[in-house]
């Protein structure tokens, strides 16, 4: 067993190694799949270091911004004019490729569901995903994001409420052939099947679902068809290998100096990745995806 695994350990150096070799001629594709940018903070700075690291395209998720609170459904074209001019302010300023997911935060649904009841809040939040399709419809977004449910426990009734808004968002990306990514409690297979059953209802593709910082489950029995996000984290990564090659990295950098340390810092997706095709925990490709396993890892 011993010689055995030696000899795939060779075998893995040695592939690395030519492979390397082509993924070096052409810039590597690197995809952060779920980064905060603020204006106010780090902004385009927090890009530039993306960029600089190898970082090449990120999906701008829409986040909740102190200075535009969430009254009622209307106030949500505001906060989303705040992330697409974010998102313009890196186009403008660096070679990146930004993508735009806007969507209801869940957790906004809480502090509606007090202000004006539940109802309201519910209609507030489909408002906000109408808001967030007119941006998709248009070009300016391409996925509703993140939506969902709060990711601690919360009453029944809230989580119905927020699966309703989320088979409303589901229905939309089906008629708008987008997206969807997920904020919710940490995934489990069950949830992951849950997940698949509410988008089968509303007659959208589970592998239109992005479950975003994900537990790194990748086999499909497990995932359901949904994809996973997964924190750009080694163990986590090699732990994701293992069941497969199918998932995203994230940082899910917030660009908040209130939360220092709270989550990956902008440049960690490239930084990691070239790490990872270095070691040859990751393996790179001629068309530049890098998702492919790595013998070496165990
Ligand atoms: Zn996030």
């Amino acid at each position: 067993m011993r010689s055995e695994s030696r000899g795939r350990e060779g075998l893995s150096r040695r592939r690395a190694t030519s492979r390397r070799a082509v993924w070096t001629t052409a810039r590597t594709p690197i995809f952060d799949n779920h980064i905060h940018l603020r204006a106010e903070f780090q902004g385009v700075t927090a890009a530039k270091a993306f960029e600089q690291a190898g970082g090449t395209a990120m999906l701008l998720t829409h986040t909740p911004y102190d200075d535009v609170p969430i009254r009622r459904g209307d106030d949500f074209g505001m906060a989303y004019d705040k992330t697409l001019a974010m998102a313009d302010a890196v186009r403008s300023t660096t070679s990146l490729q930004v993508f735009v997911a806007l969507g209801p935060y869940p957790v906004e649904f809480l502090a509606l569901r007090e202000a004006i009841g539940p109802q309201p809040a519910m209609e507030a939040m489909r408002e906000g995903i109408d808001e967030a399709a007119r941006h998709i419809a248009e070009g300016r977004a391409i996925a509703f994001g993140e939506i969902g449910r709060p990711h601690f426990p919360v009453t029944a009734d809230a989580i119905s409420a927020c699966n309703d808004v989320l088979e409303y968002a589901m229905q939309s990306a089906k008629e708008l052939g987008c997206a969807v990514v997920l904020h919710t409690e940490d995934p489990t297979p069950q949830t992951f099947a849950e997940f698949a059953e509410i988008a089968s209802r509303a007659g959208l593709a589970a592998d239109r679902i992005v479950k975003h910082h994900s537990t790194p489950l990748t086999r499909p029995e497990d995932t359901h068809g949904v994809v996973p996000s997964i924190l750009a984290k080694e163990d986590l990564v090699k732990t994701a290998l293992r069941g497969g090659p199918r998932f995203l990295l994230e940082t899910d950098y917030i660009d908040d100096p209130r939360r220092p340390g709270a989550v990956l810092g902008p440049a960690t997706v490239p930084r990691k990745t070239r790490a990872w095709l270095e070691s040859g925990v990751l393996i790179g490709s001629p068309r530049g995806a890098v998702h492919e396993i790595s013998t070496s890892v165990t």
